[in-house]
């Protein structure tokens, strides 16, 4: 069994490859590959949420799981508040092949979705990216969109004020202003938002947002988390990694059962149509499935030359 580390991860692992690997996944998720439920629990301890994803896609012979979470006081120790491991197993006999550190894989896989989202459902030509949470996914979520976007400007909202200096630099990078502002005229000035934050209700309200905006909510994981104006969601166009997941720990837990939900992969397939009018908000929900953990960790297998 193969140990891969998370500097071994982050020197092989990029957002162009995060991005294929997950769009290949989103897509194999429509035909044969599925995610098995997700275990979630909070531990009662350090406030903590733990648990597991996993799933099986046969096309690419990805099988295993991610056990990790989410400890909220990390941050005070100098580590990242997600903490997570990922296990992969030969689909031909069970046997474990690879352990792989799935911190760096959670941020690029999770940031990949966002940008898959936006790739396929932002309007053509955004001037204003919003980025709403500063936490240590945003700098990975922030670097996906800037590749597939060609945005003026990015500006930027945290509920208490934050060191930008890192935020600014990649933005700089891109040829891309970055600035902090107001929640209100981040959210009214963007084309594209995205929300990362671990916050339990609505951000802002829904008439904030103008027809035409595409939102990748990406911060609603567990059950009882929430960022966006059930009304918001419920007069935008409807998209997630998965249905299930997105009625029940995701933005659309809490949207109306009968609402429409449509999947990434059934739009990237072709079988479903997403933005269909330049005025049109469209909201995809990240819930973050296994199945994105194992596609990232198989690609670097692959990159380490490993079958
Ligand atoms: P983090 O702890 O580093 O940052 C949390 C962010 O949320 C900070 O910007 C903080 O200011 C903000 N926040 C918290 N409570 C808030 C509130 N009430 N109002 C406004 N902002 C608030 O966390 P992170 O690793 O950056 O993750 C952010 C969120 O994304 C978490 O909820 C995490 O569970 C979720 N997440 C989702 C996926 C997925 O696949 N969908 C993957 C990884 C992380």
């Amino acid at each position: 069994m193969q140990i891969i580390t998370e500097h071994q991860i982050a020197e092989i692992l990029d957002p162009e490859i995060a991005f294929f690997a997950v769009q290949d996944v989103f897509k194999s998720m429509e035909t044969e590959a599925w995610n098995f439920p997700v275990v979630r629990e909070s531990l009662g301890f350090q406030d903590a949420l733990y648990g597991f994803k996993s799933g099986f896609d046969p096309a690419s012979g990805a099988l295993g799981l991610k056990a990790g979470g989410y400890w909220p006081h990390n941050a005070d120790k100098g580590l990242a508040n997600h903490q997570s491991s990922i296990f992969l197993f030969d689909p031909e006999t069970g046997q474990c092949k690879a352990l792989l550190a799935g911190n760096t894989i959670t941020a690029l896989r999770t940031a990949a979705a966002s940008a898959v989202s936006i790739d396929r459902l932002a309007v053509a030509n955004p001037t204003t990216l919003g980025l709403v949470g500063t936490g240590h996914q945003s700098i990975f979520q922030l670097e996906a969109a800037l590749r597939v976007r060609a945005f003026e400007q990015v500006k930027i909202w945290n509920r208490s004020s934050r060191d930008l200096t890192k935020h600014q630099a990649l933005a700089e990078s891109y040829g891309v202003a970055c600035n902090e502002a107001s929640l209100e005229e981040v959210v009214r000035e963007s084309q594209v938002i995205i929300t990362i934050t671990s916050c339990m209700e609505a951000l802002f309200p829904s008439d904030w947002v103008s027809p035409g905006t595409h939102i990748a909510a990406m911060g609603t994981d567990t059950k009882g988390k929430q960022e966006l104006d059930p009304a918001l969601s419920q007069r935008s166009k409807r998209i997630t990694d998965e249905i299930a997941q997105s009625r029940t720990i995701g933005e659309f837990q809490h949207v109306s059962a009968d609402s429409e939900i449509l999947t990434i992969g059934s739009i990237l397939q072709g079988t479903a149509t997403g933005r269909t009018r330049d005025d049109q908000i469209t909201v995809f929900d990240g819930t973050g499935v296994g199945l994105q953990d194992l596609a990232c960790a198989q690609a670097v297998m692959k990159s380490l030359g490993a079958s």
